[in-house]
Formats: structure tokens, C-alpha cells, sequence
């Protein structure tokens, strides 16, 4: 049965794309069978993982709403070795629709359900807000991975994240919890990292992942080529990162 993971931080460009579609990719490459859903309407996950936003038939809006089931959704990143319910602008209608439907923060959730046996893994890669969308991730979720930069605000905004983790477990899904916090565009040379790197370790202790992703041009460039980094440069040392991040997740669910 599929684990189900939202990657989400409601700070915009901390790395929540990268690490969703470097995830999926370097799950898929030690073997585990993998569905990417894109849940913002930039639709960068989609991209990244060489899917083409403006040509898909049909993307995770039309899921969301009612209009085409999951499996006559989702599109493959050959490259990947993934699936992809893709997402393009049409989303950015959705949260206004979705304010009228039944049952509005478990739509996805539901959808999931009728694919749970055909994966090992899904990662969600959330908007950089905390709206229906973001909610419908974290609903069907069974944990959270929070990308975050090791900076002096990153420990600002994660606040108000873990209060939106903990109404949402406290309200509508009791299994969801934060399964980690990843340090991503990681600058080992500058002390400020260091300390707020410390500083995580010392406040969430084992919910810190030990893997850290280095701030890396070849991850950077990878998307323009449409593939994932991992895919685009395997030995580049942030896709080495990711490969060791995805075998600590393989680990870790076996532990919840
Ligand atoms: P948004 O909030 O807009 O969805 P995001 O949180 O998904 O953004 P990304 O799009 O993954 O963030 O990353 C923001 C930018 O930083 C992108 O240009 C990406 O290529 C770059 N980037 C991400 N991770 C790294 C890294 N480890 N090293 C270098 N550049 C990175
Ligand atoms: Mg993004």
C-alpha cells in the first residue's frame, strides 16, 4: 500500500519542487514504484519531470473536480521512471470550485484510494501557501516533508506550518505527521547555516533527516532540460544527496 507524503512549505522557492521531483526520481531508481502529483498551478514538478504542462490530456484539476478519474489522468516521466498527475494553470480555478463541492479537502485524497495498490510511494509537491490545496495534500497525507533553507527567517514561518500540521491531525486526518525536515540549498561554508542547521537538530532532534542537500547549479539546471537532477547529472553531489535522502526515506517508513 502506497505511503502518501506532502512536500510542503508555505515559503515560496525553498526547495519544495526540487525535492519533490528529485524524490520521486531517485525512489524510482532504488526501485520503488512512484507517483508524483503536482499540486500547484506553476506546474514546475510537472515540467521538471519532462511531462509537457500545456499538452497533457488531462491533469490532477480535472481529478479534483469530479471531470476524469485518476488512471485516464496520469501521464509518465520516462526518464523519471515515474508516474505524474500532472498540473497546469487550470488548477488555479480549482480553489474557488472546490469551495462549492462536498467532501472539498478530501477529493484527492479519495482519488489516491483508487490507486493505493499500484505504488510504493506518492509525493505531493504543494503550492507555497496554506490554502485548498495545500489542505487536500495534507489530507490525505501520511506525513509531511518540509524543505527548508538554513537561514535566519527559515525558522519563522515554520511555525505557523506545524500549527496548520497540527490542526489538521487534531481535525481531519489523524495519521498525518511531520516525517522530517530537510536542509536543502545547503552553503556548508557559511556559519549562519551552521548554527540555524544546529539549532533545527536541537529543537526537532530525530525529525531532522541526517541526509542534507547542498545548494548545486546542476539541480538548478536540470529542470530546463526536462529531467530530473538525478537523471540530468547522477554524480553531481546534489543528486548524490538526493539518492542518499530517498534511502533514508525507504528506511524510515518501514519504522511508521
Ligand atoms: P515555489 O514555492 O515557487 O513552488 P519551491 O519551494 O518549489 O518554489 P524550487 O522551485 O524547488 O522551490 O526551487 C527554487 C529555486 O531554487 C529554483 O530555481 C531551483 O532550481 C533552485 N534550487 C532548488 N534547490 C536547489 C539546490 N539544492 N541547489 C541549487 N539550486 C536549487
Ligand atoms: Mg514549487
Amino acid at each position: 500500500m502506497a505511503r502518501i507524503f506532502a512536500v510542503a512549505n508555505q515559503k515560496g522557492g525553498v526547495g519544495k519542487t526540487t525535492t519533490t521531483v528529485n524524490l520521486a526520481a531517485a525512489l524510482a531508481a532504488h526501485g520503488q514504484r512512484v507517483l508524483l502529483v503536482d499540486l500547484d498551478p506553476q506546474g514546475n514538478a510537472t515540467m521538471g519531470s519532462g511531462v509537457d504542462k500545456r499538452a497533457v490530456p488531462s491533469t490532477v484539476y480535472q481529478v479534483l473536480v469530479g471531470l476524469k478519474t485518476l488512471q485516464e489522468s496520469r501521464a509518465r516521466s520516462e526518464q523519471g521512471g515515474y508516474d505524474v498527475l500532472a498540473a497546469n494553470r487550470d488548477l488555479a480555478g480549482a480553489e474557488v470550485e472546490l469551495v462549492t463541492l462536498d467532501n472539498r479537502e478530501r477529493r484527492l485524497k479519495d482519488a489516491l484510494a483508487t490507486v493505493e495498490t499500484e505504488y510504493d510511494f506518492v509525493l505531493i509537491d504543494c503550492p507555497p501557501s496554506l490554502s485548498m490545496l495545500t489542505l487536500n495534500g495534507l489530507c490525505c497525507a501520511h506525513g509531511v516533508i518540509i524543505p527548508m533553507q538554513c537561514e535566519y527567517y527559515a525558522l519563522e514561518g515554520l511555525s505557523d506550518l506545524v500549527n496548520t500540521i497540527k490542526q489538521v491531525h487534531a481535525k481531519m486526518n489523524r495519521e498525518l505527521k511531520i516525517i522530517g525536515l530537510l536542509r536543502v540549498m545547503f552553503d556548508t561554508r557559511s556559519t549562519l547555516s551552521q548554527q540555524v542547521s544546529a539549532q533545527l537538530e536541537s529543537h526537532f532532534g530525530d525529525k531532522v533527516f541526517k541526509a542534507i542537500i547542498p545548494r548545486n547549479v546542476r539541480l538548478a539546471e536540470a529542470p530546463s532540460h526536462g529531467l530530473p537532477g538525478v537523471v540530468f547529472d547522477k554524480a553531481a553531489k546534489g543528486s548524490q544527496a538526493y539518492l542518499s535522502f530517498a534511502a533514508e526515506m525507504i528506511e524510515r517508513i518501514k519504522t511508521i
